[in-house]
């Protein structure tokens, strides 16, 4: 092997943004996927997704316009807890879409791949063999892929639940449904005419909790999904010292590198930056382990504040958050979180969860949500 050339396992994300890097600085790259196509794993997608994110710093970070793959949520974003709802600003929010469809940020970071010259090999996937003799330079970006994370040893946290999705009339809006039938929670999202309805757990979500998820979907917001289907998947939110960028003889990309955000699961944003620090790590290991550290830095707190108060205080709590609510008024907590968002622009409550290049804070790794 020449030593400009570079093997990626998983051509999703992360992985396709550190092959455009590459390949833009002369390597020879090699893209190995285990589906028989691009748009990443067929078990997640096509999907859609919201995150809060800054599309213009982000794309300036990757050196790649990625802006138009963004559409800002349109609604403020309700939160339900059981049937109460309290809504937080959309503002700084963006839904976006996995898969082929032409309007994917897939379809997009392909088309540049193959326009830069990067090779794919499709149906081509992370084995034994090569983890066992990584070739130099070899980065791994293989996403949520519970196999991966196996065979490389990284600690995971295991989910499971329901996915429905398909078209729809209502575009660019999102919610999330939280009840103690689930530790994480349920949400709708929306782009381009294209749905994404999603029920996730750390514990087991059975058809009684569906049913209730359902009944929820129909009479608060008037939805009705026929087509739901069992899913589950890991992430790397195992241990406050779950990021890693080299790993095994390998360097790692995207979430399973753990550049994820611990409380609400926000992946894309973090996926997106790792995809330019794995492509620096090939050519100055030391200038991307200090990049790594800088986008994971608020990592172990946010870890903490999820383990320690979240799933021990809150979440075993969804009806009494409801009654609280219920007390305080929704309409009194809605001006409360506004007046928070302002308060976090100002203050040094800047870095909050979710790393990557937040819509009002890009200095700062880790994004705002706010008003
Ligand atoms: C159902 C679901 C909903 C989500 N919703 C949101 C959301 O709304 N907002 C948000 O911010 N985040 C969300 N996330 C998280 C976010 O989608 C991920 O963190 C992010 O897409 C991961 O990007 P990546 O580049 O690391 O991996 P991916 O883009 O997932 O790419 C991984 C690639 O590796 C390939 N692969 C897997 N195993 C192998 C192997 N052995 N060999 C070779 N290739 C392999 C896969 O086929 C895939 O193409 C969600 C995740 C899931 C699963």
């Amino acid at each position: 092997m020449s030593a400009r050339e570079v093997h990626i396992y998983g051509g999703g994300m992360s992985g396709m943004i550190a092959a455009y890097s590459l390949v833009k600085e002369g390597y020879r790259v090699f893209v190995h996927e285990k589906e028989a196509n691009f748009g990443g794993s067929s078990e997640y997608n096509p999907s859609t997704h919201v995150t809060p994110i800054d599309p213009v710093a982000t794309s300036k970070y990757i050196g790649l316009n990625i802006e138009n793959c963004f559409s800002p949520v349109s609604r403020p974003i309700p939160f339900y807890f059981n049937e109460t709802k309290i809504t937080i600003p959309h503002q700084g929010f963006y839904a976006l879409e996995r898969g082929t469809r032409p309007s994917s940020i897939d379809s997009l970071l392909y088309s540049k791949c193959i326009e830069a010259g990067v090779e794919f090999v499709f149906n081509s996937k992370l084995t034994a063999e090569v983890v066992e003799r990584p070739k130099p330079s070899s980065i791994v970006a293989c996403g949520l892929s519970p196999s991966v994370y196996k065979m490389l040893d990284i600690p995971c946290l295991k989910w499971e639940g329901w996915i429905s999705r398909g078209n729809t009339r209502i575009s660019n809006y999102a919610f999330t449904w939280w009840g103690d039938c689930v530790t994480e929670y349920g949400y709708f999202s929306s782009v381009k005419d294209y749905y994404f309805n999603l029920l996730f757990s750390t514990s087991p979500v059975g058809k009684n909790c569906l049913e209730r998820y359902r009944k929820f979907l129909a009479s608060a917001e008037g939805i009705e999904h026929e087509n739901w289907k069992r899913t589950a998947g890991v992430v790397p939110l195992a241990s406050p010292r779950n990021p890693r960028l080299f790993h095994k003889g390998f360097i790692l990309c995207g979430t399973i590198s753990g550049l994820m955000d611990p409380v609400f699961w926000f992946g894309i944003s973090g996926a997106i930056v790792s995809g330019k620090i794995a492509a620096i790590a090939v050519m100055d290991p030391n200038r991307a382990e200090l990049e790594f550290n800088r986008f994971t830095s608020g990592f172990s707190r946010s870890y903490l504040i999820k383990n320690r108060f979240w799933y021990k205080y809150f979440r075993p709590a969804a009806n009494k958050v409801e009654k609280a609510l219920n007390f305080l008024g929704p309409e009194n907590v809605n001006i409360l979180l506004r007046s928070m968002g302002s308060l976090a622009l100002s203050g040094k409550i800047r870095q909050t969860i979710v790393p990557g290049f937040g819509p009002y804070n890009t200095e700062h790794s880790w994004t705002v949500i706010s008003n």
